[in-house]
C-alpha cells in the first residue's frame, strides 16, 4: 500500500534574492504557527497532537515520526538555503544516505567515488552484500571513468563528493550530471555536499537530484548533535523520501531541530573565518615543501575546476609527510589542534585518515585507492591563524622537521 499522509513535514520554501549569508539569518515565520509570536522557533517537544474529531482529521501534525512544527521549521529554512524543492532533516548524515538508498532496488546498481567518507563506504559495502544492489567505485575526478559505468537500466544512482574526503579530489559535478541524464534518463546524481556546505556550493543548481550533509558538520558547527539533510530537485523524488522517512522513523527529534537551526544561522560567518584561515594554512604549509591537497592553492591542478563549482575552497585540508612516524609524531605534538574525527567545528582538529575517520576500509583497498597512510588531516576552525600557524609550526618541529617562517 502506498502511504499518501500528506508531508506536512516539509513546506517549499524557495530562497528571495537576498545573499545567503542574510538567508541563513533569516527564519521564514510562516512555516510555523505561533500563537505567541515566539522570535526563536519554539521546541515541540511532543510525540502527538490532539485531533478535533473522532475520525483524526482535522489537525495538520498528529504524531512527531510524520511530522512536527520544529522539523517542518527546520526543514523549510533548509530547503530555502540549499534552493531545493524540498528537503528533509534526519538522524544523522549517514542516515540521509540510507534513506536516499532505499530508493535503489535488488538488481539495481550504484556509481560512487573511489576517495569517499569511510561510513558512506561501509553502508554500500553492506547494500551490496545484502541487498543485491552492485556498487561501481570509480576515480569521480575523471567523468570518463564514470560515464564507462553507466547502464540505462541499471544504474539507479550516481554517488558522488567534491571535495573528496580525505584526499581533497574535485569531480565536475556539472558535467557528471549531464551526461548521466543523458544517458540514463531514471538515474539519481547524489551529492554528499558536507565538505563545502550550501554556503560554499549548490549542487542542485550543478544539475544533482539529491544534495545531503551531515548536518554534524558545518551546518552545526559545534559538534553537539548529530543530524542529516536531504535536499531535493522535485516532489516526485521528495514524495519518495518522504516516504521512507515517515515509515522507517528516521526523522530528527525537535530539540536537535532547533539546535540545527541555531547553528544554521551563524554558518555564513563561520565559514568566512574558518576558509580563510584554511588558505593562510595552505599557503604555510606549502612552503615547507609539504604535499598540500587543497583546492584554494593555485599550484592545485584542480583549482580552475573547483572555483567553476563552488564559491570557496573551503576550510579542509591534507598534506603529506612522506612517513607515517612522522605524521604520527606531528599529529601528537599538536596541542592547540585536538586530535579527533569530524570536521565543521569552530575548533581546529587534526587527523590520520588513515587511522581514523577512514580505518574501516581495509588496508588494501586503501592501497589500491592511493589513499596515502601518511596522510594529515587538517579541519579548520575559526581561533586566530597566528595562533593555529604558530602551533603547527611547533609539531612540525618537534617532529624534527626545518620549519621556514
Ligand atoms: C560525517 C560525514 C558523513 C556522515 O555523517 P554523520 O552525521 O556522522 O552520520 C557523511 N559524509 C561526510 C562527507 C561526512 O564528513
Amino acid at each position: 500500500m502506498i502511504d499518501t499522509t500528506p508531508a506536512t513535514s516539509s513546506l517549499t520554501k524557495r530562497a528571495t534574492g537576498y545573499h545567503l549569508a542574510t538567508e541563513l539569518v533569516h527564519i521564514d515565520s510562516d512555516a510555523v504557527k505561533d500563537n505567541y509570536n515566539a522570535s526563536s522557533v519554539p521546541i515541540y517537544q511532543t510525540a502527538t497532537f490532539k485531533q478535533d474529531s473522532a475520525d483524526g482529521s482535522g489537525g495538520e501534525y498528529d504524531y512527531s515520526r510524520s511530522g512536527n512544527p520544529t522539523r517542518t521549521a527546520v526543514e523549510a529554512h533548509m530547503a530555502k538555503i540549499m534552493k531545493a524543492e524540498r528537503a528533509f532533516v534526519v538522524s544523522t548524515g549517514m542516515t540521509a544516505l540510507d534513506v536516499i538508498l532505499r530508493l535503489v532496488k535488488t538488481g539495481q546498481e550504484i556509481v560512487a567515488g573511489d576517495d569517499i567518507y569511510g561510513g558512506t563506504n561501509r553502508l554500500l559495502t553492506y547494500v551490496s552484500q545484502y541487498n543485491g544492489v552492485k556498487v561501481h567505485n570509480v576515480d569521480t575526478t575523471d567523468p570518463k571513468r564514470v560515464e564507462e559505468r553507466l547502464d540505462p537500466i541499471k544504474t539507479r544512482l550516481v554517488l558522488l563528493e567534491s571535495p573528496t574526503n580525505p584526499l581533497i579530489k574535485i569531480a565536475d559535478i556539472r558535467t557528471i550530471a549531464a551526461r548521466v541524464h543523458e544517458l540514463c534518463p531514471s538515474a539519481l546524481v547524489v551529492v554528499d555536499n558536507t565538505m563545502m556546505s550550501p554556503y560554499l556550493q549548490n549542487t542542485l543548481q550543478l544539475g544533482a537530484d539529491i544534495e545531503y550533509h551531515s548536518g554534524t558538520k558545518y551546518l552545526s558547527g559545534h559538534h553537539d548533535l548529530m543530524a542529516g539533510v536531504i535536499g531535493c530537485s522535485s516532489q516526485s523524488v521528495a514524495e519518495s523520501l518522504y516516504f521512507v522517512i515517515n515509515a522507517s522513523g528516521s526523522g530528527l527529534g525537535p530539540f536537535d531541530c532547533w539546535l540545527l537551526l541555531r547553528g544554521v544561522k551563524t554558518l555564513g560567518i563561520r565559514m568566512e573565518k574558518q576558509q580563510s584561515n584554511a588558505i593562510e594554512i595552505a599557503d604555510f604549509l606549502e612552503a615547507q615543501g609539504l604535499k598540500v591537497h587543497y583546492p584554494g592553492l593555485k599550484s592545485n591542478a584542480q583549482y580552475e575546476l573547483h572555483k567553476s563549482l563552488a564559491s570557496g575552497p573551503g576550510a579542509v585540508l591534507s598534506f603529506e609527510t612522506g612517513d607515517v612516524g612522522l605524521s604520527e609524531r606531528i599529529v601528537e605534538s599538536a596541542r592547540l589542534w585536538g586530535i579527533s574525527v569530524s570536521f565543521g567545528c569552530v575548533n581546529s582538529l587534526i587527523s590520520m585518515p588513515c587511522k581514523m575517520s577512514h580505518a574501516s576500509i581495509p588496508a588494501e583497498i586503501r592501497k589500491q585507492r592511493h589513499l596515502p597512510e601518511d596522510l594529515i588531516r587538517l579541519c579548520v576552525g575559526i581561533e586566530h591563524v597566528e595562533d593555529l600557524i604558530n602551533d603547527l609550526s611547533s609539531a612540525l618541529q618537534a617532529a624534527g622537521l626545518k620549519v621556514k617562517r
